[in-house]
């Protein structure tokens, strides 16, 4: 197509460097989009596509928004997953004669939002940098970088060795950045994609220039961070680390197109200072949404948080997602939730000066970042002024954690006194409008108003004397954009106007006129008003950069305010839900009195929860193997053990009467196939996979739960399968403490060889027909599956379940079968294991191996294995 305006000619020259954004062109009042953008926006958008003429007849597509609506237009389209180049008109229409100069001033992506409405305020909007190592021959290692650009935290850490995908993976898991920039030969790999999008990752960003990213990473590290070496940063043992940070930066660069000294803030860590938890554990234990549909409510992040601060919700869920490891550390943050706990003044006070504070990471990064407005500053005015109130109630605490934020708290008197001296208490929107400027901060501003207040009144007093010399009583002198000030008279006395009056302007029922006096006057205030405008404007500007030259202080207050705000609110949920204080200490102990699951006791009531106690150490009892029918409370059970080991790491109460929590390194659960709502087209494969990665990782320092595995493929396979995990874990060499529920009852038998497994089972009573879950564990394998006792729970019908009965009863009279089929009694596991090898074949064993088990009813799997047993014998 041939595109010959002008206009049209400068548009394609921009939108040509913005390929893979929206661009939104500024014309006049409206952001216009053209060609391929128009039809995605107005789709996206549900607004109308029109066309415009692009010169010789050609209609180009075209939609557009009104500029001063944009935001919500943005992040609609953000949130769908754009990115959007702003272009604007880099000069005054006014004063250009042809074609304005435009240019992009920014690019908004998912991960460089700053906009308070398109940012969820208990929660980080991460933009992320993953830079893997390509040259051949070696293991390859990742570096990882994240930075949120609205409240100015920066990490980086690396990954090496072996297993550093299913580690960065996790990560990420725990990060879920808005928004991975990649190197070109990732982004283009669809498989590494598709490992992340699903949980993780928001969108993917290809790198502006990864050749310059690889060649000056130093020298722009150094630049923006002010260090002479790379040591200086933490990062001297860390160079995939540092080219992912310098991605970041690299890529902030081309698309913020403005400096962004504030973040200036690095912090390299290694993942080993925290618990290591997979990514698959993180969604099994539903630690910050829930398996089935993703939600808050029912996650544990729902029960813990009673954060008052958008800063504090913010640091409970890092808390929450990296567990620590140093007990000392530990139990500091233990010892200073217990003290808050002990001072009900404290803890009702802080509380209350909490809920007052606005957001101070964000309301900093858009002050540093120059988009704050008056009223930003006036919420940091409101929220500065609480920190003395703050410095005062930690004067009363004494655990050496609030000693250590005490001593980073500023008081931040400086920043109060100036906004509250330089900005009026209730500033208009903008910062371009008049008002913004306190009277009394600068002289000329008041003299301005004075003298604008004072044309005002020459105004009246001319339209009185207008009115004395000419004779009509009527006359007024008005205001309107288009004529400015006129004097209007209506049509009966028109005759009358002086000969001085020039006619401006007929209207129906009367003319408006002008006079030299009365233009001279309007330039005089004119110009006044734009003065002071221009000159609150300076003035504002000035103060908000004054304050962002003291972010690093304010910042170190919001950390000290974020820290108070987790403790307190470990505190009152501990309070609320009665939970004790842990023993944690560098034993490899589990030992926990009356505990309860958290969310779940959270939903039924606690007094619908029936507490259970745990017992596992390396020497006496490392696993655990329970069984009982289902719907008994086995896997609530053992997540429940999880959940207050995970609790004590992060320096929280637990929900027990008493808790002893040793050391311990990772966590790791695995969910059988048939129990794995989340990823719903789960398969045999993916739990396999994560077993094995279990295997290979777990140590005796380690905690696995492992519900039902093997129920994914058919129950001879699953059972050798299972018995084999179980067989491998108790060994030294692995040594985990394991909890590992299993519908397999031939697997209690594993205690007979192994000292250090314990079998155990979750009560039930039989009522009649009926069967009552006790919820208690306890001692012992479970005698039966209950299965058409459960049936009946159902709602399976009567005839069924009686029928069912009497045949249940007819097989075990026929076998002599004693309630559950216990194979072991028969076969060895070795046997078992040769039994299932493709070469013993026979028609019943191929039959069963293709079965899926949970199709079974208890009475067609006895008679399937009945007749299994009837063959080999
Ligand atoms: P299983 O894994 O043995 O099939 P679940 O752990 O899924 O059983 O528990 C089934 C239901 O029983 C849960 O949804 C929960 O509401 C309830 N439940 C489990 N444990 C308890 C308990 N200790 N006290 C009260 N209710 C419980
Ligand atoms: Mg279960």
């Amino acid at each position: 197509m041939s595109i010959v305006t002008p206009m049209m000619r400068q548009y394609q020259e921009v939108k040509a460097q913005y390929p893979d954004c929206l661009l939104f062109f500024r014309l006049g009042d409206f952001y216009e989009l053209f060609f391929e953008d128009a039809k995605i926006a107005s789709q996206a958008l549900g607004i109308v596509l029109t066309a415009r003429d692009g010169g010789q007849g050609e209609k180009v597509p075209m939609c557009g928004v009104p500029y001063h609506s944009v935001n919500n237009y943005l992040s609609r389209l953000i949130e769908q997953g754009y990115k959007v180049a702003i272009c604007e008109q880099l000069e005054d229409p006014k004063t250009v004669k042809g074609l304005v100069k435009r240019g992009v001033i920014r690019v908004v992506t998912p991960g460089t939002v700053i906009e308070e409405s398109m940012l969820d305020e208990k929660q980080h909007n991460y933009l992320a940098a993953c830079w893997k190592d390509l040259r051949r021959g070696i293991t390859p290692g990742f570096g990882l970088a994240y930075v949120d650009i609205s409240s100015g935290e920066f990490y980086a850490t690396e990954f090496n060795g072996e297993d550093a995908e299913s580690e960065l993976a996790a990560e990420l898991c725990c990060i879920r950045p808005a928004e991975l920039i990649l190197q070109e030969l990732l982004y283009q790999d669809s498989g590494f994609q598709a490992h992340f999008w699903d949980h993780s990752v928001g969108s993917f960003s290809l790198c502006p220039d990864e050749t310059f990213v690889k060649n000056h990473y130093r020298e722009l590290l150094q630049d923006h961070f002010h260090v002479s070496s790379l040591e200086g940063l933490g990062l001297g043992e860390k160079p995939l680390a540092a080219l992912a940070v310098v991605m970041t930066l690299d890529f902030l660069n081309h698309t913020q197109k403005r400096s962004l000294d504030y973040i200036d803030q690095l912090r390299v860590y290694d993942c080993g200072e925290f618990m290591f938890l997979d990514a698959a554990t993180r969604r099994n234990l539903e630690l910050t949404a829930t398996l089935r549909n993703n939600n808050r409510r029912g996650s544990l992040l729902w029960v813990l948080d009673d954060t008052h601060t958008s800063m504090g919700a913010r640091l409970l869920r890092e808390w929450l997602e990296s567990p620590l490891l140093s007990a000392e550390a530990i139990n500091r943050r233990l010892d200073a939730v217990e003290e808050m706990m002990n001072e009900p003044q404290i803890f009702h006070d802080l509380r209350d000066t909490l809920r007052q504070l606005y957001d101070m990471p964000r309301l900093i990064s858009r002050i540093c970042y120059g988009s704050a407005g008056p009223r930003d500053l006036v919420a940091l005015r409101q929220t500065a002024a609480h920190m003395p109130t703050l410095f005062q109630l930690m004067a009363g605490l004494h655990s050496p954690l609030y000693h250590i934020l005490f001593d980073s708290l500023d008081q931040l008197e400086d920043i109060t006194d100036l906004i509250a001296s330089a900005i009026s208490d209730d500033p208009p929107l903008s910062p371009k409008d008049s008002g913004v400027i306190r009277s009394g901060y600068n002289s000329e501003v008041d003299e301005l108003r004075q003298l604008s207040g004072s044309t005002k009144e020459r105004l009246l007093q001319m339209e009185a004397q207008e009115r004395e010399r000419t004779g009509i009583k009527n006359l007024k002198i008005s205001y309107n954009k288009v004529f400015g000030y006129y004097i209007e008279i209506s049509k009966s006395r028109v005759g009358e106007a002086p000969a001085d009056y020039i006619r401006k302007q007929t209207l129906v029922n009367g003319e408006r006129f002008i006079t030299e006096d009365l233009k001279k006057l309007e330039t005089r205030i004119l110009s006044a008003t734009e003065r002071l405008a221009d000159l609150e404007y300076g003035l504002f500007v000035q103060v908000r950069e004054q304050i962002a030259a003291a972010a690093d202080r304010i910042l170190q207050c919001a950390d000290v305010v974020a820290h108070l705000d987790v403790l307190q609110s470990l505190a009152s949920i501990a309070l609320t839900n009665g939970y004790c204080k842990p023993v944690v200490n560098d034993d490899s102990h589990i030992i926990i009195q009356d505990g309860r699951h958290p969310v779940v006791e959270k939903i039924i009531g606690r007094e619908n929860f029936t507490p259970n106690d745990t017992y596992l150490d390396e020497s006496s009892q490392r696993m655990m193997l329970i069984t009982g029918p289902n719907m008994a409370g086995k896997s609530t059970y053992m997540r429940q053990v999880a959940l207050i080991v995970l609790l004590a790491h992060m320096g929280s109460f637990v929900p027990a009467s008493a808790a002893q929590i040793g050391y311990c390194d990772r966590i790791f659960t695995r969910v059988g196939a048939a129990d794995d709502l989340a990823s719903g087209q789960s398969t045999f494969m993916v739990e396999m996979n994560e077993t094995s990665n279990i295997l290979r990782h777990a140590n005796k320092n380690s905690l696995i739960i492992l519900d039902e595995i093997g129920r994914g493929t058919s129950t001879f396979d699953g059972l050798s399968i299972a018995g084999a995990v179980a067989e491998f874990i108790i060994q030294d060499s692995c040594g985990a403490k394991t909890l590992f529920a299993t519908h397999y009852h031939e697997l209690t038998a594993l205690s007979d060889t192994y000292p250090l497994i314990s079998n155990y089972s979750i009560s039930v009573k039989e009522k009649g027909h009926d069967i009552i879950f006790l919820r208690k564990i306890i001692k012992g394998a479970a005698d039966k599956s209950y299965g058409i006792q459960v049936a009946r729970l159902a709602g399976l019908p009567p005839a069924v379940l009686t029928r069912a009965t009497a045949i249940l009863q007819q097989l075990e009279e026929e076998n002599h079968l004693r309630g559950p089929i216990n194979l072991t009694e028969q076969l060895s596991f070795d046997e078992l294991r040769k039994a299932v090898q493709p070469t013993t074949e026979s028609p019943i064993l191929s039959e069963l191996r293709n079965l899926d088990v949970d199709t079974l009813t208890p009475i067609e799997a006895l008679l399937k294995i009945n007749q299994w047993k009837s063959e080999l014998h």
